[in-house]
């Protein structure tokens, strides 16, 4: 094995110091100090692996093209809550037996935990050790629990796309708020990462054409989003926001009020989007599904009435 070479002190600084970007591309801490406090219960051997893991986590997220860490906290949070587990009784991790091992899932399946969840959790600690025996720190080989027939998400946790009636209480509820109508729209209309939302300035928005471009991609957008982020501008407060997320925590008590008690409200608009639209059948083009978008049209006399998007709607009355 190699010499251990421990300086938790030098570690820890270095990992509080350290800024890595986050889920949604905003940067964040790479540890937080309720993680310093965990890392502090754990003996110094397993501090060394945790330490090595880590490292080969991070190395193997540096080649990806997503940068994102939000993978790699959630893996260092079930890892750190397994060391420091009554079960294991911080010994170090080449002298635990299956017999801790089956104790420690037997107690976290017992305790009601969702099905995806338990299953993250296995799988994580699972990857620890076989690196650690790959890797030579460790000689045993493990079983893990089977992870096929669990119980699945409950219904609460479902995604569920908001309703018409529910975006339309959204923007009622906010409409003396720019901020949160912008936060809304953007998420809602467009697949701009967090970090482009917070730092979007009028050098990125195309007023006459409704359009708003973000590192070469363009996306188009009503007239309304682009009023709201005018409106936003006059305040002083685009590019200006603390953090998207912070939004996203703020609208927690609306939600809760609309029936979605679990929900991270971030991970709704896409769903409530896709639901929200329909597709052009003359060009296949996707718009939200609002009077405005869309027109009827009889293609031959006595033909059938088509709903199709205003601009096919246009393009054929030039036609006709
Ligand atoms: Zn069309």
């Amino acid at each position: 094995m190699d010499k251990m070479i421990i300086d938790r002190g030098a570690i820890y600084e270095e990992w509080q110091n350290k800024m890595v970007e986050g889920q949604g591309g905003e940067l964040e801490k790479f540890c937080s100090e309720q993680t310093i406090k965990k890392l502090e219960q754990i003996c110094d051997k397993n501090f060394y692996y945790y330490v090595q893991y880590q490292n080969h986590l991070e190395d193997k997220l540096k080649k990806k093209e997503n940068k994102n860490y939000a993978t790699l906290k959630t893996q260092r949070s079930k890892i750190l809550n397994f060391l420091i587990s009554n079960e294991l009784g911080n010994r170090p991790l080449e002298m635990i037996t299956q017999k801790t091992l089956n104790k420690y899932f037997e107690k976290i399946y017992g305790s009601g935990i969702e099905g995806d969840t338990f299953a993250t959790e296995v799988r994580y600690v699972k990857r620890f050790l076989k690196y650690l025996n790959e890797e030579g720190y460790i000689l045993n080989n493990y079983d893990f629990p089977e992870l096929k027939n669990l119980n699945s998400k409950t219904e609460k946790n479902l995604m569920k796309p908001l309703t018409p009636e529910q975006v339309s209480i959204f923007y009622d509820s906010y409409k003396d708020s720019p901020e949160y109508l912008y936060v809304f729209d953007m998420k809602y209309y467009t697949d701009f990462k967090d970090v482009d939302i917070k730092n979007l300035s009028m050098d990125n928005i195309d007023i006459d054409n409704s359009r708003i471009t973000v590192n070469n991609t363009s996306i188009n957008v009503p007239k309304k989003v682009i009023a709201h982020i005018l409106e936003l501008d006059k305040k002083k407060k685009l590019g200006k926001l603390s953090s998207v997320s912070a939004y996203f925590a703020k609208l927690k008590p609306l939600f809760q009020k609309m029936g979605f008690d679990n929900i991270k409200p971030k991970d709704i608009f896409k769903e409530t989007r896709d639901k929200l639209s329909f597709r052009c059948p003359q060009c296949g083009k996707t718009y939200e599904a609002i009077v405005d978008n869309w027109c009827v049209v009889q293609y031959t006399e006595n033909g059938k009435l088509w709903i199709v998007c205003r601009d096919c709607g246009r393009k054929y009355e030039n036609e006709a």
